[in-house]
């Protein structure tokens, strides 16, 4: 608030030495100080203020979690992150270790609240953005997206999550090992249901993607959920569905410990 007040009077300051003619060299260079000045604020605030405290708990694993103080990037509680750490835990344990997970998601990785936007994201920049639907099952439903059957806010954010950090998981074994498992899951695991409700590319158009299911199954089996989400429907898989997407899983999990 302190910062918008003083680029209002730096504003008005500006307006007024603008009207004013320059006559003399005195005005000439106070209305330049005052230029930078307002510049220099308005730079700093259109982007994030910068972390101001840093929880570096999960260095070690390739994660650390970013804080800011400007209205568009909010701050993570201690809650929040234990929430969210024990994401990272999960996956750590299923991989191996910290360090092998550091590696897998290349990290590291900077994990941010990113309150201009609803959903969540993984950036190439190495971020990860949780929107402000992430720990918020009503804001989530409101917007229209998935809630992957969570109950409650923390659940449905431990499952967010898990989806960005197996982006990354996959974007790293793509990258490195030349190995497309996003594409592996679409050819071995049907659209829908059933085989016969038609190919991934057929309903590409109402929003399937197979990567995207991929990665949101591999976050609900390292949380061993005992369930597994269908594309399409916010609704688990049928059984035997489930049998060939923890099929995937267990292979996507081997061929990683082979190329490390
Ligand atoms: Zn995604």
């Amino acid at each position: 608030m302190i910062k918008r007040l003083s680029i209002r009077t730096l504003a008005l300051l500006l307006v007024l030495i603008s009207t004013v003619p320059a006559t003399s060299g005195r005005v000439e260079a106070q209305r330049g100080a005052l230029v930078a000045a307002a510049n220099a604020a308005t730079v700093q605030n259109a982007a994030p203020a910068g972390p101001v405290e840093l929880d570096a708990t999960y260095a070690a694993y390739g994660f650390l979690f970013e804080q800011y103080k400007g209205p568009e990037y909010g701050s993570f509680s201690e809650h929040e992150i234990a929430v969210l750490g024990q994401v990272i835990e999960a996956y750590a344990d299923l991989v191996g270790s910290p360090e092998t997970l550091s590696g897998l998601v290349n990290g590291p990785v900077r994990v941010r609240r990113d309150l201009k936007r609803v959903v969540s994201y993984t950036q190439a920049g190495q971020v990860i953005g949780l929107g402000r639907g992430a720990f918020d099952l009503a804001v989530t439903a409101e917007a229209n997206y998935y809630a992957w059957g969570a109950e409650s806010g923390d659940e449905l954010a431990q499952i967010v999550f898990g989806h960005e950090v197996a982006h990354r998981w996959i974007d790293t074994v793509r990258r490195e090992a030349e190995m497309d498992w996003g594409d592996a899951y679409g050819e071995t695991i049907w659209r829908g249901e059933r085989p016969s409700t038609g190919t991934w590319a057929a309903n590409a158009e109402a929003g399937a993607n197979a990567e995207e299911e991929a990665v949101t199954n591999l976050a609900l089996y390292v949380l061993s959920k005992g369930y597994r989400w269908t594309f399409l429907r916010d609704a688990p898989a049928t059984e035997n569905r489930q049998v060939w997407i923890d099929g995937w899983a267990l292979d996507l999990i081997a061929f990683t410990n082979e190329i490390q």
